[in-house]
């Protein structure tokens, strides 16, 4: 059936010659459109404001697990993120025959998980009911409901059957197939997976966290909370005292030789030229892609360039809308009150070195060859296949969303921000 704007415009409904009448195909076509991750990213970022539907329930927000929740946070069925929040299109307790909303949502209480239903209902105040389970909290919505419907006679309903997980939408395939895929997850061992690893969720790569550029506007720098901040005291130039950089020696120097001190410049000439050998890419241990040392590596070697292009901010504001409104992850880098790197369009392999909490590598701005210049330094001495990590040192605002840190380093924050 063809719509009004493509009908045939032949005369009497005759199609004219050539003119399609319909859009059948005799053979297969395929439509890829990859939903799920289209939908995780939007639930990811729920300032974004973007939500989606299943049926009668609407997901507002995934949440999220640290590596310490992860034992209490699930069943043999579903995993239970904190921060998730759906809202369910239910049957009132109210009233045999309406329906009414119910917004479920996991948070944590006392290291354990708090299900909360909000009953919101057009004429009533907000009922709000928690317990420890998800079957708990939607027996005390089920039982009201049963009577109502008992009352007016209309079908019955057999709470025995509906599972408090199905009805907070954790059971939801589109749901399970991104909280499968949350970072860490695997460590859920009562869970059984049904959709396998499919990494939909990721954490970071020096993205900014949660928008909070446009959620928390600050006055005097409005990308402080956007960016990866590399080391201070770093931004130096290159005919200054940093030129006398150690290049080798230091903790691997087996043979006693005196330390060779290569200028800052030739350094980096030097790694312009040979950092394909100094990494490759692979599967991270603390989440998704790293990237791992290809050889050992010396204190202070400059490992690897973070290219971008350098904007003023208010081309990188600019850039940033139009970023987010294509859905990109952002990956912007300041270098100083007036500029940013952006690297969102070729930042080149760098951006898969992930966060740590207690990194072997540091990202420095310098300033070469008439620009700046980010690069990644080892701040120890590396071994052969040691993941590359820095601290992305993200500003933490206040009330901005949180993301969970899984370095695993015994000093780790908990939090990327
Ligand atoms: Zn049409
Ligand atoms: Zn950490």
């Amino acid at each position: 059936m063809l719509c009004h704007a493509h009908r045939p415009r032949g005369t009497a409904g005759q199609a004219l010659e050539h003119e399609l009448r319909c859009f059948a195909v005799f053979r297969r076509v395929y439509v890829q459109r990859d939903e799920v991750r289209q939908i995780a990213t939007a639930v990811q970022q729920p300032e974004l404001g973007y939500t989606f539907r299943v049926g009668s329930l609407v997901l507002h927000a995934i949440g999220q697990l640290t590596p310490l929740q992860m034992a209490s946070f699930h069943s043999s069925t579903a995993i239970f993120p904190v921060g998730y929040e759906a809202c369910r299109i239910y049957w009132s307790m109210r009233h045999g025959n309406r329906r009414c909303r119910y917004i479920c949502s996991v948070e944590e209480r006392d290291g354990i998980p708090e299900f909360t239903i909000r009953v919101i209902e057009q004429g009533y105040q907000d009922m709000v009911l928690t317990d420890t389970s998800a079957k708990g909290v939607w027996d005390k919505v089920l039982g009201p409901v049963a009577e109502k419907r008992a009352e007016s006679g209309t079908l019955k309903l057999f709470p025995v059957y509906l599972k408090g997980e199905d009805l907070f939408g954790l059971t939801v395939p589109a749901v399970a197939k991104i909280t499968e895929s949350l970072p860490g997850v695997e460590a859920c061992d009562r869970y059984s997976f049904r959709y396998g690893r499919n990494p939909l969720v990721e954490l970071p790569l020096m993205f900014n966290p949660a928008g909070c550029a446009r959620a928390q506007p600050k006055a005097s720098s409005p990308y402080t909370s956007v960016v990866i901040r590399p080391q201070p005291q770093a931004v130096s130039s290159s005919s200054a005292r940093s030129n006398q950089n150690v290049a080798q020696g230091e903790g691997g120097a087996p043979h006693n030789k005196p330390p060779v001190v290569h200028p800052r410049s030739s350094q980096y000439r030097w790694m312009k030229s040979e950092w394909r050998a100094n990494v490759y890419l692979g599967r991270s241990r603390i989440q998704g892609l790293g990237l791992f040392a290809a050889r050992d590596i010396e204190k202070q070697t400059m490992v690897i360039e973070y290219n971008g292009t350098i904007l003023r901010n208010e081309v990188a504001i600019r850039k940033e809308k139009i970023y987010r409104s294509k859905n990109r992850a952002v990956f912007m880098f300041r270098i100083d009150s007036e500029h940013v790197v952006d690297a969102t369009l070729n930042g080149g392999i760098a951006r898969y070195i992930n966060h740590s909490c207690a990194p072997n590598c540091v990202a420095e701005v310098v300033t070469f060859e008439r620009g700046y210049k980010i690069i990644i330094s080892c701040i120890r001495r590396i071994e052969k296949g040691e993941e590359l990590c820095f601290n992305y040192q993200f500003e933490s605002v206040e009330g901005q969303h949180k993301i969970a840190c899984h370095c695993g380093a015994p000093e780790c924050r908990k939090w990327i921000n």
